[in-house]
């Protein structure tokens, strides 16, 4: 487990982290009433860059407006949340990369169960950017859990809540013996793991399922699309069947937490030869570039 660094935003203030804390009542804690997204921060001596900062902004925004929390955007814009986020760096002072979780959280008390209106405070605290999977070959089963439908709980939404889905499925993958777990939909389709992205890999095209597959719309994700099609890998977004994964070439997950981790193994089936495919390789690669030096696209913001 990691623990928060030292200070943390919290209510419009840089705090202790002991300081930073929710009421019993508030629908955050009632409901997981709360929209976030956890972004990386490198540290290279004094210099401190955030990969994709305004993205995951943007989808902070996007997700506050499909679950009705409408103060956030009239409150907070893409300047405010940098200048936070460089306060906040900066008063940790890292000496490692760290990852940043910002949430907006519903701190009305006793609300009932309704958003619109409600009060918003928003936290932002660093820890150590430690993968939350194996980045050596990953095995991975599927879960008897469905992924939430965007009918339901949108996955694109990135709200506390629906974690809980992820915590179902990825506990359970834990205690069966695997890495994580493989949603898929009701129909069957691969959605994602408990908390990546997943990509395939079958005759030199990179395959993913597309943004309307019941996922979150990955900012690592996008990130490999472009990359991908960038080194003139054939790509292509769509509903992808369980059994491809058992007959794919190479298999990789992608997120800010994930990283770019190859998969050896779905349910039993050794993937490829069982160890770490080209392309998947050869985008771990320049992802890790990108992260921290990007000159073509502007992903880069220094903190
Ligand atoms: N899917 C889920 C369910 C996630 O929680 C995450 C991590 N945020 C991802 C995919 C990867 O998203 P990103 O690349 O934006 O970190």
């Amino acid at each position: 487990m990691a623990t928060p660094h030292p200070r943390v935003y919290f209510g419009d203030r840089i705090v202790d982290v002991a300081e930073a804390t929710l009421g019993v009542a508030t629908s955050a804690v009632l409901y997981g009433l709360s929209v976030y997204t956890v972004f990386p921060v490198q540290v290279d001596g004094s210099r401190r860059s955030a990969f994709r900062l305004r993205d995951h902004f943007q989808r902070m925004v996007e997700s506050c407006k499909i679950i009705g929390m409408d103060r956030f955007a009239d409150e907070w814009d893409y300047d405010r949340f940098v200048s936070v986020a460089t306060e906040l760096v900066a008063a940790n002072a890292p000496t490692e990369d760290v990852f940043v979780r910002a949430t907006v959280h519903v701190d009305e008390s006793i609300a009932g169960t309704r958003v619109r209106g409600c009060h918003t405070t928003v936290s932002m605290f660093v820890y150590d950017a430690v993968p939350i999977v194996p980045q050596d070959g990953m095995r991975l089963k599927t879960s008897t859990w469905r992924r939430i439908p965007d009918d339901a709980i949108p996955s694109r939404a990135k709200v506390n809540g629906a974690y809980v889905n992820s915590v179902l499925a990825k506990q359970d993958a834990i205690d069966a013996g695997y890495d994580d777990a493989i949603f898929l939909d009701g129909n069957g389709h691969v959605c994602e793991l408990s908390a990546a992205n997943i990509f395939l890999v079958r005759g030199g095209t990179l395959i993913t399922p597309d943004v309307s597959c019941d996922i979150l719309d990955g900012i690592n994700r996008r990130t490999l699309l472009t990359l991908a099609a960038e080194d003139g890998i054939p790509v292509v977004e769509r509903t992808v069947d369980l059994t491809e994964l058992y007959i794919a070439d190479e298999v990789f997950a992608t997120g800010t937490s994930a990283g770019v981790a190859p998969v050896f193994e779905v349910d039993g089936r050794v993937v490829g030869d069982g160890t770490a495919g080209p392309i998947g390789q050869a985008l771990r690669k320049r992802h890790a570039a990108a992260l921290r030096t990007d000159e073509l696209h502007g992903w880069i913001t220094e903190l």
